[in-house]
């Protein structure tokens, strides 16, 4: 089969029926860059109500691991749902939470024994981990970054600073919440190269919030991204990780790693952290870890996880379908997936480097295995930011086929499904050079 393939106008008349319903009747507050409206979806492929088959390098934005509707977890699914859907894991007991609490003990590397809190979305899974750390330090304070995404319920959305109008109007938020910057090296804000710089965004934390505004006895938690995602992939460096392990060391603050977007598999590693030499005291995750079933996780070492019973619980979290899908996931990633993330991650690392040649809105290219950003600029030299350019091609890239989303003001991220093949990256990145000079040609780069 040829694919992607369009037959329509975009969008075609049965899903610009159901665009005009969802104006009615749904939230405005989502943010959708193009009227994709999917019927159906299966591996790479994406088919909305009008017959047409997009190329998906979306993943329903970093979830989709194993590509869509996987047989094997479609299989668990079904089994589980014939036997037992929901009895809630706050108050019974039943195998697939504690089987799949021991096989997440496994996998993530926090040092020693370990145990799992279970939720039903990333910004649980975030919220779980601040009433952790607060809990376990009797501390109120968290440290978090600019360019972070750690939810929008309103713990999470304290910590997050990505976007202002993910916050406008929302406020009061957490108290004793402190931001600093990330080491987003491609714009460092301290106007420093990254082989060269002296650490500048680790001093900050040092010697101007920890020595004058926010105590280190105050400070329960250090949240961190290893690769900011909705901030636009940035991925930090050895160096800022290892300073930020060292400083939570000192002062007896926890680590806290959210792995939401980078984590199952994608980076090429179970978890993006462990590119790292650092050690996290709790680990946050969602997204991949069942295949698009909803399911969060706050990990943490064991002597930490001690609150006591009532402290905290979800009546859905870990639900026994999420749980089942989760493992089918688990087993899916650790038979093949994780290394076919870090070699396709490469290969289509490498391609995007040849097209950066012939394409001058490409300013950086950066990311680990299938979590790729592609950074567009109107100068490389000056950095201008290439907004409108940006969200010129993600449409465009849409009305050829091709399922790309946009990460921070100027970014667009590749987080394709770990299942992709070298065919399917060859076939998507023709659409994006052929899309980027179209753009290129009609904003005059070219
Ligand atoms: N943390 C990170 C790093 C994320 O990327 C996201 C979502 O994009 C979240 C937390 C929040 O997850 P959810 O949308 O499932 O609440």
């Amino acid at each position: 089969m040829k694919y992607p393939f369009i037959k329509t106008s975009l969008p075609g008349p049965k899903a610009k029926e159901l665009l005009e319903k969802d104006k009615k009747f749904v939230s405005p507050s989502y943010t959708r860059p193009y009227p994709l409206t999917v019927k159906k979806a299966h591996g790479m492929l994406v088919e909305d109500m009008d017959g047409n088959i997009f190329l998906d390098f979306a993943g329903g934005i970093a979830v989709n691991v194993t590509g869509h509707t996987h047989p094997k977890v479609v299989e668990a699914i079904k089994k589980q749902c014939e036997e037992l859907i929901h009895m809630s894991g706050t108050d019974f007991y039943y195998a697939p939470q504690v089987i799949l609490a021991e096989k997440l003990t496994q996998i993530i590397q926090i040092k020693g024994e370990k145990k799992i809190f279970f939720g039903n979305s990333g910004t649980e899974a975030v919220e779980a981990a601040i009433k952790l750390a607060r809990y376990y330090t009797k501390r109120p304070g968290i440290i978090a970054f600019y360019g972070s995404f750690h939810g929008r319920t309103l713990g999470s959305l304290s910590l997050t600073a990505s976007k202002a109008v993910q916050r406008k109007n929302m406020a009061p938020f957490l108290p004793n919440v402190f931001h600093a910057p990330y080491a987003y090296c491609y714009r460092c804000l301290f106007g420093k190269e990254v082989n060269s710089c002296k650490l500048e965004c680790i001093s900050f934390i040092k010697d101007y919030l920890l020595s004058k505004v926010a105590p280190p006895e105050d400070i329960a938690a250090i949240i961190v991204e290893p690769i900011q995602g909705e901030g636009g992939y940035n991925v930090a460096p050895e160096k800022f990780m290892k300073g930020l392990n060292d400083i939570a060391k000192e002062n007896r603050i926890l680590l806290i790693v959210d792995e939401i977007q980078s984590g199952m598999g994608r980076t090429g590693k179970w978890f993006a952290f462990e590119h790292f030499d650092i050690d996290p005291d709790i680990v946050t995750i969602a997204k991949g870890i069942a295949s698009g079933l909803p399911l969060g996780v706050c990990a943490s070492r064991a002597d930490i996880m001690t609150w006591e019973p009532g402290a905290h619980a979800s009546t859905f979290g870990g639900n026994p379908v999420s749980c089942s899908a989760a493992l089918a996931t688990i087993d899916l990633l650790e038979n093949g997936l994780i290394s076919n993330a870090k070699e396709m991650g490469d290969y289509l690392l490498s391609k995007l480097y040849e097209l950066q040649k012939d394409h001058p809105l490409i300013g950086d290219i950066r990311g680990k295995g299938l979590m790729i950003g592609v950074e567009l600029v109107k100068d490389r030299e000056t950095k201008e930011k290439a907004k409108k350019e940006r969200d010129k091609i993600v449409y465009k890239c849409f009305e050829k086929g091709l399922i790309i989303l946009g990460a921070g003001e100027n970014s667009i991220r590749f987080s394709p499904p770990l299942i992709i093949k070298k065919e399917d990256i060859d076939i998507g990145l023709e659409i994006f050079d052929k899309v980027l000079s179209d753009v290129e040609k009609e904003e005059g780069y070219r």
